[in-house]
């Protein structure tokens, strides 16, 4: 709710702070219970950082976040410990996120380690329990790293994530770095155990693609706003925001039949340091008015369970 995170821009010889960027500017919206909310949008609009901002694991500038009915940014580092076994993340870069000097073994061991859970021997069967889930051989705790896959990296990493039992897992980008091939495995793995474990996710991608078969819902950001957020099938059919549409336009569509208009937006993303007036997408955007250079849109319930922020959706123009 009201969800900010801001970071301070230095320079000069002192290093004093010259201004901020604003990554994530005003972001709300509700997760539901067993829920996949995609979320979607180029890189540095602010995705990420929201993600962490969940989670806590940057601090908010403002905002709270309410889990289970608690705001979270107000609990202390202990209450916060207790929390973190509820949510969880799975990072994009599986590589990047195993330590190469540890064995499985002792990679998913330190969650439950972390939070008090069973004996010696009990982590050990959990471990090779999690690891025939994930579909790696129980075995194969004892090995490093670098003998596995990038696929089966990333299943370690989401073995890590589930071992503890959370409600909440946030996937930041988890296919992203994956070959197109492996993907896929990654992707329907990801959905069964959603399914299987009563998992709520929220899922971050910077393609459209990737969130279309997994989310119930999908939130769109630009310039760290959330500019529309609605269910998966309305997205794609009807889809509100000229933004949304652009990145749309961009997803191949099976169906020869169906023929796109292909919309290329003009220009670069604007630096989130110094964000346009306005609607911050008016710089690229295909259907500007005056008012979208000067007056921010809000962002409101269209129809119904349908958000947006434009103009072209608000009272006054209709
Ligand atoms: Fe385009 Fe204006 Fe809507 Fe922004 S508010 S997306 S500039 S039409
Ligand atoms: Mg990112």
């Amino acid at each position: 709710k009201g969800l900010k995170k801001f970071f301070p821009v230095t320079g000069g010889v002192f290093s004093r702070k010259i201004g901020e960027v604003k990554a994530v500017n005003d972001v709300s919206f509700e997760v539901y219970e067993r829920e996949v909310l995609g979320i979607v949008g180029e890189s540095g609009c602010g995705k990420s950082t929201t993600g962490k901002a969940l989670l806590r694991l940057i601090e908010p500038t403002e905002g709270e976040v309410i889990f289970d009915g608690v705001d979270i940014t107000k609990l202390d580092d202990e209450e916060m410990r207790k929390k973190r076994r509820d949510m969880q993340i799975i990072f994009q870069d599986p590589y990047a996120s195993l330590n190469p000097r540890h064995k499985v073994e002792k990679i998913l061991g330190e969650p439950l380690l972390i939070h008090g859970i069973g004996d010696k021997e009990e982590r050990q069967k959990k471990v090779r329990d999690i690891l025939e889930i994930v579909g790696l051989p129980g075995e194969h705790a004892n090995r490093y790293p670098h003998q596995f896959s990038g696929g089966q990296r990333q299943r370690i990493g989401i073995a890590r994530a589930l071992i503890v039992n959370p409600k909440l897992i946030v996937c930041d980008e988890p296919v992203s770095a994956l070959d197109v091939s492996i993907q896929s495995q990654i992707l329907n793995l990801m959905e069964d155990l959603q399914e299987q474990f009563g998992l709520t996710y929220v899922f971050i991608a910077h393609d459209l693609s990737v969130v279309r078969h997994i989310s119930h819902r999908i939130g769109v950001m630009y310039l760290g706003k959330m500019v529309e957020l609605t269910g998966n099938e309305e997205l794609y059919n009807n889809p509100l925001h000229p933004y949304t549409k652009s990145l749309l336009s961009a997803v191949p569509n099976p169906d020869p039949d169906v023929k796109k208009e292909r919309m290329i937006l003009e220009g670069d993303v604007p630096s989130p340091s110094n964000p346009p007036s306005g609607c911050a997408f008016h710089t690229r955007c295909p259907d500007c008015m005056d008012i979208c250079k000067q007056v921010r849109p809000e962002f409101q319930e269209y129809s119904d369970n349908h958000f947006v922020a434009c103009h072209l959706y608000s009272e006054e123009n209709n």
